[in-house]
């Protein structure tokens, strides 16, 4: 596994990690199994949510007895990210998550309270140890411009945002923006949700051809063409899928398939607005 430094947060982070959105909470023990064999590859980075229901509590039972081992990242919903809101969200989250603190805290997307009101919450939790760092998701330009200007540099450790090979919107200004103000990218969705190009596409072909020269998969190429400059977070519900995403991170592609790949997916013209699901 390749790790890096995961923007101001002061940690060397797998640069591939784990989903946990729809994890399957009717299949427990598979779904705690998946998660601590994708940490016995080295995807220590879990990602989590106040919104993904059960996931938190399965989160917990999977890492009890090795949080020490995991960069975890939780999020608080717009609607609960007011000053006091944002410290009960916290606290809720760290009690099924079972551990006494977060590695790194996210506003889930912008909502209606005043940002200043929830990085104040933010800044107290850090101050209270039950917070390493916190970020932002699905924050475009604008809006990481107003969160830096109020929160002062080197605080924000980074924006999770969509970013799959059939959604490139981030690398017009949100990628080059955040590389400037030293904030980690995190890929969320990187299989794009589950419409991950096959071979009956000629870009899926692309990948599958890189990959027979690597003797890897499809999606193994994708994610080590998005973690050049991201830390990715794939989701999976099985051992292999975990095993196959975490060792993605081996795959090193030359600059004539990064061409390639570049073709077949092209990055498009920039939206008026960041893409997000
Ligand atoms: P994703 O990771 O792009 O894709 C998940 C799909 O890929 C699942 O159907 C999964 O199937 C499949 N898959 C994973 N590994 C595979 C493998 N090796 N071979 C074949 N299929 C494989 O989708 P996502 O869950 O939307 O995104 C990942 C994570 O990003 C989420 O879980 C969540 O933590 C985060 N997220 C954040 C936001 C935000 O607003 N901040 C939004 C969306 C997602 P199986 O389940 O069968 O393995």
């Amino acid at each position: 596994m390749r790790f890096r430094q995961f923007g101001s947060a002061g940690h060397e982070v797998s640069v591939v990690g784990q989903g946990t959105w729809k994890i399957d909470g009717d299949r427990r023990e598979l779904a705690v199994a998946t998660l601590r064999r994708g940490l016995d590859e080295g995807m220590t980075h879990i990602d989590t949510a106040e919104m993904y229901g059960d996931a938190e509590l399965l989160v917990g039972e999977a890492i009890s007895g090795r949080r020490d081992e995991v960069f975890l990242v939780s999020k608080v919903l717009p609607g609960n990210a007011s000053a006091r809101g944002t410290i009960e969200a916290c606290e809720r989250s760290l009690a099924r998550l079972r551990t006494d603190r977060l590695d790194c805290y996210l506003l889930h997307w912008r909502g209606r309270i005043p940002l200043e009101e929830t990085i104040a919450a933010f800044e107290q939790l850090v101050a209270s140890g039950k917070i390493l760092a916190w970020g932002v998701s699905n924050f475009d330009v604008a809006d990481l411009e107003e969160a830096l200007a109020l929160a002062g540099p080197g605080r924000l450790a980074c924006n999770q945002v969509l970013y799959n090979l059939q959604e490139r919107a981030i690398e017009h200004a949100v990628i080059p923006w955040c590389e400037q103000s030293e904030m980690a990218i995190v890929a969320y969705s990187p299989f794009g949700h589950g419409d991950f190009p096959d071979e009956r596409s000629p870009g899926g072909r692309v990948l599958a051809s890189i990959a027979e020269a690597h003797q890897a998969t499809p999606r193994q190429v994708a994610l080590a063409f998005l973690t050049r400059q991201a830390f990715a977070i794939p989701k999976a519900s099985s051992l292999d899928h975990a095993a196959e995403n975490a060792r993605a991170s081996d795959v090193e592609l030359s600059e004539s398939e990064l061409a390639r790949i570049d073709a077949a997916f092209p990055r498009g013209p920039k939206p008026a607005a960041l893409p997000m699901i």
